[in-house]
């Protein structure tokens, strides 16, 4: 038996664990002191990535609790991996890319609230007298529509449109 088999099946049997000339009975120890997923993808992730579905699939079966699908580890382990800091070289500092991540979707969200009020947003001045009022709905239209309601309108005068405010409408014709 080569060397390294050899101090592998020592470990193994100072920790209470069959041989590796016993491959089942290793696999069922091993099994059974994998009592979370946590601990499952760990060990998963601990082995290289082409041996991780045998790994898997030897395991998975022999498991006290159901397993999750091996790529649903796989996709744990790197959002795990992602909320874990990484040393930035440049500014000498631990970052936290969860932190970032949250950061952005935050800045994202924000701008994503902001750009959907502007949609929303009427400003109207009155041509005539220059009082000016906002608007604002879940788009220019509905917006325009609230306006209409509150006693604004638009008229076309010597082609140019213009608004004009409740006050200096013309009593409207329906
Ligand atoms: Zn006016």
């Amino acid at each position: 038996m080569e060397l390294r088999k050899k101090l592998i099946n020592k470990v193994l049997a100072l920790n209470g664990l069959a041989t590796l000339a016993d491959p089942r009975s290793l696999l069922a120890q091993i099994a059974m002191g994998v009592k979370t997923h946590e601990q499952f993808r760990n060990l998963l992730m601990r082995v290289e990535p082409e041996k991780r579905p045998q790994c898997y699939y030897s395991l998975a079966s022999r498991l006290s609790f159901e397993a999750k699908s091996l790529d649903t580890y796989i996709a744990e382990a790197k959002d795990e991996a992602v909320r874990l800091p990484e040393w930035d070289n440049e500014t000498k500092q631990l970052r936290d890319p969860g932190w970032q991540a949250q950061q952005e979707a935050c800045r994202r969200a924000v701008q994503k609230a902001l750009r959907e009020s502007e949609i929303g947003i009427l400003e109207l001045t009155c041509r005539k007298c220059t009082s000016a009022q906002t608007f604002r709905a879940v788009d220019k239209k509905a917006a325009w529509s609230k306006a209409l309601t509150a006693g604004w309108s638009e008229e076309t005068l010597e082609k140019a449109k213009r608004v004009l405010c409740p006050k200096c409408s013309s009593p409207r014709v329906n």
